[in-house]
């Protein structure tokens, strides 16, 4: 848990169209440890899918540097799988089959990937539906579908942009434990964006609450509360409300960008 697995170091974004600029990013500086589950926290707009994105490789900062797993990022790589919100499944191929894709694609004999396919399959309880095509599956169970394609790569570096964004409640809480039980057992390192501040709580060893245009980064915290955790305790709540104060004024500016946009029209 101490050697650096990935550096982002003075790291800026600036997206510029015919009639302006937006300054994405402002000299974000992290250095994340092998085996750490960090969770970008914000408000929409505040940057932090165009980091996850720049940390994958698809999108690359304007200045600074990453490092990922030892090398400069210049583009994605098998070392950073990403898990998006929305399934990015094949839909004409059956669960097994978009699982073990990706080996292929990799050359793995079709022994292995069979074995390995069986394995992950078992891992995210998918056995009994593997012969399914993702239009017959819940959102869920797309949603451990997508995982297990990630995680057939073997990346060291999971890079996951609100996956369980589009889900209900329970079915949330269940990929949570899974996702934390995975992540125990495999050791990755996981960077996690979401805007919500009891998942963020809920899994993160450490929270990055991000400002709102330009994304810098607010608050650095660790969390050491034990897992699995319990969101009605009382340290969870003495966080939630120092989290979601923290949150809220960034939320407040955005909402005054907007008023003053608006005024301008
Ligand atoms: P978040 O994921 O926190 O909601 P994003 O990283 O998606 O925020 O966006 C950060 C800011 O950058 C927003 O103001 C957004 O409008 C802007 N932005 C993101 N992608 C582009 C793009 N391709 N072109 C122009 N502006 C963009
Ligand atoms: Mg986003």
């Amino acid at each position: 848990m101490n050697t650096t697995h990935i550096s982002i170091q003075g790291v800026n974004k600036v997206f510029r169209t015919a009639d302006k600029e937006v300054v994405a990013l402002r000299d974000i500086q992290l250095t994340i440890p092998e085996g750490q589950f960090v969770c970008l926290l914000g408000p929409s707009g505040c940057g932090k899918s165009t980091l996850l994105n720049a940390v994958a490789g698809f999108s690359l900062p304007t200045s600074g540097t990453i490092i990922a797993n030892g090398l400069p990022v210049n583009e994605p790589g098998p070392d950073r799988g990403m898990v998006f919100q929305e399934y990015a499944l094949f839909p004409w191929m059956t669960v097994e089959q978009n699982i073990g894709f990706g080996l292929e694609i990799k050359g793995m004999p079709a022994a292995e990937i069979a074995r390995r396919v069986a394995q992950l399959l078992d891992m995210l309880g998918l056995t009994d539906f593997r012969q399914r095509f993702p239009k017959d599956l819940s959102g869920g169970m797309r949603q451990r579908v997508a995982i297990a394609r990630v995680l057939a790569l073997d990346s060291p570096i999971m890079l996951m942009d609100e996956p369980f964004g589009a889900l209900d409640a329970l079915t949330r809480r269940n990929l949570q434990d899974e996702l934390l039980r995975i992540w125990s057992e495999l050791k990755k390192t996981i960077l996690f964006v979401t805007h919500s501040i009891e998942e963020a709580i809920y899994l993160a060893d450490r929270i990055i609450v991000m400002t709102y245009r330009p994304g810098t980064v607010k608050k650095d915290l660790l969390i050491d509360l034990p897992r699995l955790r319990d969101p009605s305790a009382p340290e969870f709540n003495a966080l939630k409300r120092e989290l979601g104060q923290l949150v809220m004024e960034e939320q407040q500016r955005h909402h005054h960008d907007e008023m003053k946009m608006a005024a301008v029209d």
